[in-house]
């Protein structure tokens, strides 16, 4: 079982908290880009031999920027170069501008069956604060659209935490969310990063962060409405509808291997990490060389027991079926110190055992970070 990314790192203007790696001047070098990815794929085939790919996930940046012929012409390399399953999950993410009835189609067309819908906010006020394209009647009008084309499994994503976000606000959000027919949803708290927008307005003294306590409820109201419309918490930001996780995002919590193409996409095959470089042009131009004497395009890195160790936690308390302790335990012995911690958050009822598995009860999800940092080798 395996996935494959493609980063298509293209978007149409900058929202302010993003540190994604995109560019807004594309235009002129669009098709250059798409058949770079296909020559990565082909390159790169290896790194999946053997194993079967069950999901394709486009994200960016806006792979809904992409046209159906661009969408075909890498789904082809994709079924020509790797052994797929007979129906692999394929997600794209889509902003609701971009989703037209016309387009609907043509992702279905091309074998889209899950859509993750960049809507963040159905308000215009937080909307035109984050710089979206869009605004919120597209955010309204785009889920429609996507069903009637076909497309049933809908994520939607959701940005809570912001300075001006009231509880009252953000749970009238989540309610619009639910009532639109979304099968999943991923919420996630704004963080400033830095090189964005808003850390510049927070080092200039122009922008108050919201308060810690003010994201903690937050969560809180998140986890409780979903959960009284029947979302599993399967993962600290995503929630679903029975039978509808995101495979994709799944395997990659569960350490399945996955190959990332496309510049700054990530692989990963359970014994090495790597990373492609951040940059467009210089993708591009690797990629167009007719010989390679090393991949000049992507650096990698061999794993060690410790960074599949401090991984598994990070990863996995951060899920609702936790860590497996046999597989931890073959990786590095678990010691006398790890028990200690494991009785000490049991304590304060931050975490319980199941089936051999560590797990975070739903108060210390909001710790899960420092918690593994905690456990770290
Ligand atoms: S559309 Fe997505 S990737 Fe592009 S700038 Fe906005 S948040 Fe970042």
């Amino acid at each position: 079982m395996a996935g494959i990314y493609i980063h298509i790192p293209f978007c149409k203007q900058k929202c302010t908290y993003c540190d994604f790696h995109f560019s807004t001047t594309y235009q002129a070098y669009e098709q250059e880009m798409i058949d770079s990815f296909v020559k990565e794929i082909e390159l790169r085939k290896a790194y999946l031999a053997g194993q079967t790919v069950e999901t394709i996930y486009f994200g960016g940046g806006t792979p809904s920027l992409l046209n159906q012929e661009q969408l075909t012409t890498i789904l082809t390399a994709v079924r020509e170069n790797l052994t797929c399953s007979e129906s692999p999950e394929i997600t794209l993410e889509a902003n609701p501008d971009d989703i037209t009835a016309e387009k609907a189609n043509a992702w279905k067309m091309a074998g889209v069956n899950r859509l993750s819908v960049g809507i963040q906010s159905f308000d215009d006020c937080d909307l035109k604060w984050m710089n979206r394209a869009h605004d919120s009647q597209q955010a309204l009008n785009c889920l429609p659209i996507a069903q009637e084309a076909g497309i049933k499994n809908i994520s939607l994503d959701l940005i809570y935490g912001l300075p001006d976000l009231d509880n009252e606000r953000w749970k009238k959000q989540i309610e619009k969310a639910v009532s639109l027919g979304a099968t999943h949803i991923s919420a996630y708290c704004l963080t400033i990063e830095k090189k964005t927008a808003l850390h510049q307005l927070v080092q200039q003294k122009k922008l108050i962060p919201a308060e810690n306590e003010q994201q903690s409820e937050q969560f809180e109201i998140l986890i409780k409405t979903l959960k009284g419309h029947g979302f599993d918490h399967y993962e600290i930001s995503n929630f679903a509808l029975p039978g509808f996780i995101s495979k994709h995002n799944s395997n990659y919590w569960r350490g399945i291997s996955y190959l990332g193409v496309g510049p700054s996409a990530h692989s990963y095959n359970g014994k090495s990490r790597s990373w492609n470089i951040s940059n467009n042009p210089n993708y591009i131009k690797f990629l167009q060389k007719e010989t390679f004497e090393t991949f000049d395009w992507y650096e990698e890195e061999h794993l060690t027991p410790e960074n599949i160790f401090n991984e598994s936690l990070l990863i996995g308390l951060r899920t609702s079926w936790g860590v497996d302790l046999t597989a931890l335990n073959a990786v590095l012995e678990l010691d006398f110190k790890f028990n200690e911690k494991v009785d000490h958050y049991k304590a304060k009822g931050w975490m319980f055992e199941s089936n051999e598995h560590l797990i975070l009860t739903e108060s210390g999800r909001h710790w899960a970070d420092a918690i593994a940092e905690d456990f770290f080798i």
